[in-house]
């Protein structure tokens, strides 16, 4: 059995969701369908939040919500399930003006209340397309779906997710089956999480792995994985398969195409995904499996993590670069922050490494705290932080082959006249990764999918 996810640029009109339809309604009864909320609206739903708390006008908007909901709901809906589906969805907006109601009478969103106002996009989507497809049998992705605390963050319990996805999804010959990504609840608390942004593809990954899924097929609004964001290059080209690891590395720096932990639960599995576009069916789109074609693609893409800070420790270090790097490293990674860059160590014995912006509160905190000794006696003269910078990343199995990569990639920089901040220390295999000043991210891309492609 395949399972498959729609992006909210698959459910965002009522063009996109009869494709949705012919395309499911062609699947066999045991096909798993997850979906995110209409396009565009989890954006909606936080920012009606924030007028909310700032007094503003968020009757009209949650007025507008409604009125989207309910055109699909008349237009798409199946007769016999018209009446339930309505009942179902209005309600659920009831629950989101009552929200809203009580967040601009308190004049702020706690966190607890964004996550159960974000939460509604998906609560309403999956009923409303179940209601769409024929024989859609709609599943609750809050009853197996389970977060726990970790930091400040709500991770999945992959364990207990497992054990009751298998228990939900035990009799599917009765479907397709519908159920809503991004969404959870701790396991604890029994409170509404959610996965993150992006966080259906997620949903989908763990419900292929539980299951063991023949595919994973992630339809959304391109044709396939391409070389970069076809937003910022208009000729990117749609890659035919790519590697679980170099899509895991795209998209760890940024291809947004999948949300990032999707692919090690599948991966683990050896399951395969297909990104495939809702728009143009038939396109062959992009096959992620455990082979790569390095001889014909050794590059498979350039990304950009912007937001990129970049953290810096001088002084006169005694301990050698592994070791300091691996302290740093550690200590940031036990408090739930990640380092996507280790820079090449500069003159001075200065280590540098790339953080997210967000994470720089905790970053410091962690770092003083371990490198307390060292500020004491000296060693350490100070921990710096610069922001305004974008981590770029060149992506492909087979860059290893590739002689004097990083020299090609600094030149062509330099010819565009943008100059790097650092450099990933002893590449990974299929990564090669710097810094540059934010303002100069897009030509950067640019300059390196052109040397590339
Ligand atoms: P969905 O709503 O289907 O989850 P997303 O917006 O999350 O869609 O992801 C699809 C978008 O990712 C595409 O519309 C495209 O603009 C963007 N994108 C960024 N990088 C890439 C890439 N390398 N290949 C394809 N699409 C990319
Ligand atoms: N609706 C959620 C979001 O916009 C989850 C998703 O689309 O994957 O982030
Ligand atoms: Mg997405």
């Amino acid at each position: 059995m395949n399972v498959l996810k729609f992006g909210g640029t698959s459910v965002g009109t009522v063009e996109s969701l009869k494709n949705v339809r012919s395309i499911v309604e062609a699947l066999p009864s045991d096909t798993v369908v997850v979906v995110s909320a209409l396009g565009g609206l989890t954006d909606k739903l936080i920012s009606t939040a924030r007028l909310a708390a700032d007094g503003g006008d968020w009757k009209s908007e949650a007025e507008a919500i409604a009125t989207r909901h309910h055109i699909i709901i008349e237009e798409l809906v199946r007769e016999e399930k018209k009446i339930a589906t309505l009942d179902v969805v209005d309600s659920l907006l009831d629950e989101l003006k009552r929200t809203y109601e009580g967040v601009s009478l308190l004049g702020v969103v706690p966190a607890k209340t964004l996550d159960v106002i974000v939460s509604l996009g998906e609560r309403m989507s999956a009923p409303i397309v179940a209601g769409i497809i024929k024989n859609g049998k709609l599943h609750n992705s809050l009853d197996f779906i389970k977060t726990e605390k970790w930091f400040e963050k709500n991770i999945a319990d992959a364990v207990l997710t497992h054990d009751l996805i298998v228990k939900e999804f035990a009799h599917t010959n009765d479907g397709p089956h519908i159920t809503g990504g991004f969404i959870s609840q701790d396991r604890d608390s029994g409170e509404i999480t959610n996965l993150g942004r992006g966080g259906s593809d997620y949903t989908a990954a763990l419900i292929a792995a539980a299951l063991d899924a023949d595919m994973l097929d992630i339809w959304t609004d391109v044709d396939g994985f391409m070389t970069a964001d076809p937003r910022i290059i208009k000729d990117a080209r749609v890659l035919p398969t790519m590697s679980f690891i170099e899509s895991m590395e795209l998209c760890t720096f940024g291809a947004k195409v999948i949300y990032p932990p999707t692919i090690y639960p599948v991966f683990h599995k050896n399951i395969p995904i297909r990104i495939l576009n809702t728009f143009n069916p038939s396109a062959p789109g992009t096959l992620i499996s455990d082979s790569s074609d390095a001889n014909e693609y050794p590059v498979k893409g350039v990304t950009a993590i912007r937001n990129t800070c970049l953290v810096r420790l001088s002084g006169n270090l005694t301990e050698n670069v592994a070791q300091i790097n691996t302290r740093a490293y550690n200590a940031l990674a036990r408090n739930g922050v990640s380092v996507f860059l280790l820079a090449q160590p500069g003159e001075n014995q200065e280590f540098s490494f790339a953080i997210s912006v967000a994470d720089r509160p905790t970053a410091t905190r962690v770092l003083n705290e371990e490198f307390a000794p060292e500020l004491i006696d000296g060693a350490l003269s100070k921990i710096s932080f610069e922001e305004n910078l974008s981590t770029i990343a060149v992506v492909g199995e087979g860059l290893k082959h590739l002689k004097g990569l990083n020299g090609r990639i600094f030149n062509t920089l330099l010819r565009s006249g943008i100059k790097t901040q650092a450099c990933s220390e002893g590449n990974s295999d299929t990564t090669s990764s710097f810094v540059v000043e934010e303002k100069d991210t897009v030509e950067a891309i640019k300059a390196i999918h052109g040397l590339f492609f």
